[in-house]
């Protein structure tokens, strides 16, 4: 199947200090980009994310945004306890960033979408406002996303029906109110715990990986009165997740001397999961959840009464360890950018790793589904590699690519996806008969 669509991603502080004209013209003109995004919804975290400075930013060398604020104006009728912040920042507040991008995507017939990226509540206030919706794990701790416990972060559980209402109000509202063709997410779902590895260790094996999502979520009033309405023993699977959680964090001596002898064991993630069957229907619990969220997002676009494209963004190695089972969730999905960045290691090892992740999706998704392979088209990837990428998404079946991010990447980047694109005759204008004469 031809790439037909070259997508890209902008943050609202891209525009103000690139100007969308020329941001799009760049993308446009180097990279054969025709779908721009706004990441509408952004978390907490440093731009550009891996080089330490922007390669290409007049105004600033760098960046730390607010914690996932929304960078449209958001419908306020449409929220009910929870509703979106926005920026306070002087250069972005009270602007409609997205009707920005829109204005200058569609004067040059690109396809438009908007981000709902991975946290979609600020820490700090939620902890203060509406700590009842937050994930607890086992032992009642908030858990947060991809850092300590010490940086409280914080997660909302999708069990919890005032945090459902907002995830759905936040896709209508973009969806109602914006002429964008998409809307993608690659929200964190459940917490997936935290593991140091075992005695032997070089990095955690399997076992002890699966073992540390005991550790994560979640424990809320919320799931335990889904569980018990859906029949389970939630205090066999408290009982059995903490005793897990245990020997993953290793507290208690009688705990640290089991862990010792399954690190010493020829133990397994089969073994792990046979044994204990409380925590098996806890994970299952989290997947039906999961899948039910994904139901429940495309019905509500559905119910806007436009052609909206429900997009998922994958963001895990092993997302199932967060609750999300590609074949069961991605039912409900009308496409799956596959957010790998491996080409960024700059190495045919990297390639490697992208391409089995897009067969890893192109498995789940029907014929009518449309796979997205994300290039990482940051100066740590290579032009050769950035090709192979091209390679290994014509391989796998895609049907498009997506830039990440315009902001940390490098014109010599951006030109090897042209020049890419060429080499693997992705495209149909490259499958034509040679012109007479
Ligand atoms: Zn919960």
């Amino acid at each position: 199947m031809p790439l037909n669509e070259i997508a890209a991603s902008l943050y609202a502080w891209d525009l103000h200090d690139e100007g969308v004209d020329h941001a799009l013209d760049v993308l446009a003109s180097r990279a054969e980009v025709n779908s721009a995004y706004l990441v509408g919804l952004m978390h907490k975290e440093k731009r550009p994310l891996h080089a330490r400075f922007y390669p290409h930013n007049p105004v600033r060398r760098y960046y730390t945004p607010e914690d996932s604020r929304a960078y449209w104006l958001p419908d306020a009728s449409r929220y009910g306890r929870i509703s979106p912040l926005t920026s306070d920042r002087d250069f972005l507040k009270g602007k409609d960033w997205l009707r920005t991008l829109i204005d200058g995507a569609r004067a040059r017939s690109m396809r438009t979408g908007l981000e709902i990226s991975h946290t979609v509540i600020d820490a700090s206030y939620a902890r203060e406002h509406y700590e009842d919706v937050l994930q607890r794990d086992v032992f009642g701790n908030i858990v947060g996303a991809f850092e300590a416990v010490e940086a409280q972060r914080a997660l909302p559980c999708l069990n919890n029906p005032d945090v459902r209402e907002y995830l759905l109000a936040l896709f209508t509202d973009v969806a109602s109110n914006y002429d964008v063709d998409y809307v993608q997410t690659c929200l964190v779902m459940f917490g997936s715990g935290r593991d140091d590895g075992g005695t032997h260790a070089y990095g955690p094996v399997a076992w002890q990986q699966l073992l540390a999502v005991a550790t994560g979520g979640c424990f809320c009033s919320s799931c335990a009165a889904k569980a018990r309405s859906e029949g389970l023993d939630w205090d066999e699977i408290v009982r059995e997740v903490r005793h897990l959680a245990n020997l993953s964090k290793r507290i208690g001596l009688e705990e640290l001397h089991e862990r010792q002898l399954l690190d010493e064991a020829n133990y397994g993630e089969s073994a792990l999961l046979i044994e204990n069957e409380a925590f098996a229907a806890w994970l299952h619990f989290r997947k039906r959840s999961i899948t039910e969220l994904f139901a429940a997002v495309q019905q509500a676009l559905r119910g806007v009464g436009r052609d909206v494209e429900f997009r998922y963004n994958t963001y895990m190695a092993s997302p199932e360890r967060a609750g999300l089972d590609f074949k069961a969730a991605f039912q409900f999905v009308d496409s799956v950018r596959e957010s790998d960045y491996s080409d960024q290691l700059g190495t045919p090892e990297g390639v490697a790793t992208k391409r089995a992740k897009l067969m890893k999706v192109r498995r789940s998704l029907r014929e009518d589904q449309k796979l997205i392979a994300a290039l990482g088209v940051r100066p740590n990837a290579t032009p050769e590699t950035l090709r192979g990428s091209v390679k290994a998404a014509v391989d796998a079946g895609a049907d498009g690519l997506s830039l990440g991010h315009y902001d940390g990447a490098t014109m010599e980047r951006l030109d090897a996806v042209r020049e890419g694109l060429r080499e693997w005759e992705a495209q149909e204008r490259d499958w034509q008969p040679l012109s007479a004469g």
